[in-house]
């Protein structure tokens, strides 16, 4: 243990002032900017405008005002959304988020992004995601189940192994997918007395989950993170990293990272950052999480501000929380060489241009998260076959997929002179566009 981690040292005040959090302004941009690349790249491959015009907006906006008894006995009405982005490659796919900042605008976002991530990694799948708007952390287990079942029960037949697959995303795991397939296998699934595992993804392995589903996401970002090395002659060994957020993504990624020698020496989330100049042991920031769903009070490092987090010397940020947290000032501040994107649109538009002036490298969010998708894919595949694969074959292939996918979108920023982020969004574009090409538009 170093000087800095010992148990009596610095712990950090349960919450702090300098939370990350967004204007109402800013939340609404959100959708905005993801269209800006979705036009950007659109001119870039001469994509027709009538598919352009298909993928601005999406097939499907569901909104259900629901009510759960809580445990007190009152009555709370709550606001759940799923949207369907687009199904042309297979059914919609993607996450649910339980947040209290969850808005239709974020989730039309997260949404279209599904798309663009199957897509790129070349899944039979389209795009969607959901979301309820409350704070899961203010809610006892027993509400948090019934909040899921009640939701998932009204979202009924509009969800399905061949329809749209839910999986996990800010604010809910595995137990949380265990409820909603349980709900839909009861409800649904009894009505077609067909099996249904393959429902949600991202479940525990006991239910039908996958091995490696967890890690999925921090070890695709690890993935990236060791191509762009390669390509660089960057040496990993002796590196440094500050996270933000440091929940399935952030941990994960930081938890595999210091097997290859890269140090976390900054970390924060919603309670507040802290700073270990020795590097913070990974593990056992990753178990306190756990425990207490927060680094608040983890006795290993000392407690700095956000400004001053985002004012630290290191190789690598990544960020792993929410969107829209690197505008221009904090754009200006980052002392890194590379933003590897665990988090779905971490960067604004404006604070992304900042970085790419300024020289540091973004690993897109499309590519560098994609891994949680595909082992969720690999998961639906073996629930669908009745199988189960050992984790080496899943981590086996989810190595090929990320390093074919950033070979891919290296290659196309190279030819079309573009950021990785608009290349990303070339290559998948241009899948969608062969299959809309080929069956036009019904009727
Ligand atoms: N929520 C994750 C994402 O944003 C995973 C989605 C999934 O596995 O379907 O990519």
């Amino acid at each position: 243990m170093s000087q800095a981690e010992s148990p009596t040292e610095h712990p950090i005040p349960a919450a702090t002032p300098s939370s990350p959090q967004r204007s109402q302004a800013s939340k609404e941009e959100f959708f905005k900017s993801i269209q800006g690349y979705l036009d950007e790249a659109a001119r870039l491959i001469d994509l027709p405008p009538y598919i352009h015009t298909i993928l601005q907006q999406p097939k499907n906006e569901i909104i259900i005002n629901f009510p759960v008894k809580m445990d007190d006995g009152t009555v709370r009405l709550f606001k759940g959304y799923r949207i369907q982005h687009n199904n042309l490659l297979g059914p919609y796919k993607g996450g649910v988020r339980y947040h209290e900042s969850v808005s239709l605008d974020d989730v039309k976002a997260l949404a279209a992004m599904m798309t663009w991530k199957c897509a790129l990694m070349n899944l039979p799948l389209g795009g969607g995601k959901g979301g309820i708007k409350f704070n899961p952390n203010e809610v006892s287990r027993d509400e948090l189940q019934r909040i899921t079942r009640r939701f998932f029960h009204a979202l009924g037949p509009n969800i399905g192994p061949e329809t749209d697959i839910p999986a996990p995303d800010v604010g809910t795991d595995a137990k949380v997918m265990a409820w909603a397939m349980d709900t839909y296998m009861n409800t649904v699934g009894q009505l077609m007395k067909q099996a249904v595992k393959g429902v949600v993804t991202g479940k525990p392995v006991a239910s039908g989950g996958t091995y490696g589903r967890e890690k999925a996401t921090g070890q695709g970002v690890v993935h990236c993170i060791t191509e762009w090395a390669e390509e660089r002659d960057f040496n990993l060994g002796g590196a440094t990293m500050i996270v933000q957020g440091f929940g399935n993504v952030g941990s994960h990624t930081s938890v595999i990272l210091s097997k290859l020698g890269v140090s976390t020496i900054a970390v924060g989330d919603h309670a507040g950052y802290m700073y270990n100049p020795e590097g913070f042991n990974p593990h056992k920031l990753q178990d306190y999480v756990k425990r207490h769903r927060s680094i608040a009070g983890y006795p290993g490092g000392k407690p700095i501000t956000r400004e001053e987090f985002f004012r630290i010397k290191a190789d690598i940020f990544t960020p792993a929380a929410l969107e829209n947290q690197i505008g221009i000032d904090e754009g200006r501040s980052l002392q890194v060489r590379l933003v590897a994107e665990g988090a779905n649109g971490p960067c604004t538009p404006e604070g992304e241009r900042v970085l790419l002036d300024r020289g540091i490298d973004i690993l897109p969010d499309v590519l560098a998260n994609s891994g949680g998708v595909t082992v969720s894919y690999y998961e639906w595949v073996q629930n669908k076959r009745s199988e189960s694969w050992t984790i080496e074959e899943v981590d086996m292939r989810l190595e090929k997929a990320m390093k074919k996918a950033y070979r891919e979108v290296s290659e196309i920023a190279r030819q079309k002179k573009s950021s990785l982020r608009i290349a990303a969004y070339c290559v998948a574009l241009q899948r969608i566009a062969a299959a809309y090409g080929e069956r036009e538009i019904f009727p």
